[in-house]
């Protein structure tokens, strides 16, 4: 994913490419209007948000770190209980045309309408969902929506809260096997928490023997007993974690490239991420507004500006977003100043955060 873009320059004729290359790097391109030039719109990467439905969940795994914590019904005012499928669907005409819309949570399966929704926009659009996978609406789901237009379904394995549900893994790899007989592209994902790592290789094996084709391992990211990971995992957890055959992304994270301080980024023209309501910013480590999808208020960037964080927080995005070499200090320093508002929102939600799960997690007393 890292050369996306390099790889669809390639498709290009040289004259066109080196003028539009050199164009983008300056930052003279207008994404918006590439449209216009026949070549370069099919050439060009597709738009893709991402977008989390809900923050409800029926999980409450230990490492969870959407930022309000879900475990139960969502508070937010959801788009799907304001506004009807049609509403939604057209809303995503503007904005995602040939592009891939991917569904998110908390647990996207628990959101209202979600199978009719899916449905209608599978008919325009392609979708990815991720998923913990647990719900009783999944075959209602296999059954009603095109394969085709799916393209990937990340079932995430958290594998102590499935313990906890009665005959959770059985059912588990059933719906798995469900979904890869009606030709869905599903990938069962495995997240590596430290204390995991005593099990992984049997668990993995169990799930091969019972037919699940496709397992990856994620690499958790976050803090445990007062130490920081990736970075804190031992080397032979390193070792394990190279040599499985995961995808580059996840070594690339592994080995801690998630600053793109400086570079470009496509978040903000082609990548963006939508909260529940509508609500859209350039990436999830922003908290710059970019509108409201289903008010019609959203505006997108004109060319793609440098990255001003020092961390991305969903390296992902980083990872499929930015390109080129790092620009000039004075553009980067612009981009900050622009950013700052969004900078100390984030800072003030971070210690939000802190304190709901310190008081969440706090010692009972006795
Ligand atoms: S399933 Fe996902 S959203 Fe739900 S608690 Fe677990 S990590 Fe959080
Ligand atoms: S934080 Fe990540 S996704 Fe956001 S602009 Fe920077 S590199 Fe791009």
């Amino acid at each position: 994913m890292r050369n996306t873009i390099s790889q669809y320059l390639g498709n290009m004729d040289k004259p066109v490419r080196a003028e539009f290359e050199q164009r983008l790097y300056q930052g003279q391109v207008d994404l918006q209007g590439v449209r216009r030039c026949d070549q370069i719109a099919t050439t060009f990467p597709p738009r893709i948000i991402t977008w989390s439905i809900t923050s409800a969940c029926n999980f409450k795994c230990r490492y969870c770190f959407a930022y309000y914590p879900p475990h139960g019904p969502a508070e937010e005012l959801h788009a799907c209980n304001r506004y009807n499928v049609n509403h939604i669907v057209k809303c995503f005409d503007h904005f995602v045309a040939n592009g891939l819309l991917e569904i998110t949570g908390g647990e996207p399966f628990l959101a209202r309408q979600f199978i009719p929704l899916c449905q209608a926009l599978t008919e325009r659009y392609h979708i990815s969902i991720r998923s913990n996978f647990s719900t009783d609406n999944l075959r209602a789901f296999a059954d009603a929506v095109d394969p085709a237009y799916v393209k990937m379904i990340h079932a995430s394995l958290h594998i102590e809260e499935r313990e906890k549900i009665r005959n959770g893994m059985t059912r588990f790899i059933d719906n798995v096997n469900y979904f890869q007989d009606k030709g869905f592209r599903i990938r069962v994902e495995f997240l590596l928490h430290p204390t995991l790592f005593n099990r992984v290789g049997l668990d993995i094996e169990h799930l091969r023997g019972h037919g699940v084709k496709n397992i990856g391992l994620k690499v958790f990211r976050g803090y445990y007993q007062a130490r920081a990971y990736p970075k804190s995992y031992s080397p032979q957890q390193k070792e394990y974690i190279t040599h499985y055959g995961n995808n580059v992304d996840e070594v690339t994270i592994l080995r801690g490239g998630t600053n793109f301080l400086g570079m470009r980024c496509l978040a903000g023209t082609r990548n963006f991420v939508m909260d529940a309501a509508g609500n859209i910013t350039r990436c999830r480590t922003s908290e710059m507004l970019y509108g409201n999808l289903f008010q019609g208020t959203f505006r997108f960037d004109h060319y793609a500006k440098p990255c001003p964080y020092l961390n991305c927080t969903c390296p992902y995005q980083g990872l499929r977003g930015t390109f080129g070499e790092k620009v000039e200090t004075s553009m980067l320093l612009n981009q900050f100043f622009v950013e700052i508002p969004s900078f100390i929102k984030s800072k003030m939600k971070t210690r939000k955060v802190i304190r709901y799960l310190r008081k969440r997690y706090a010692p009972t007393p006795g």
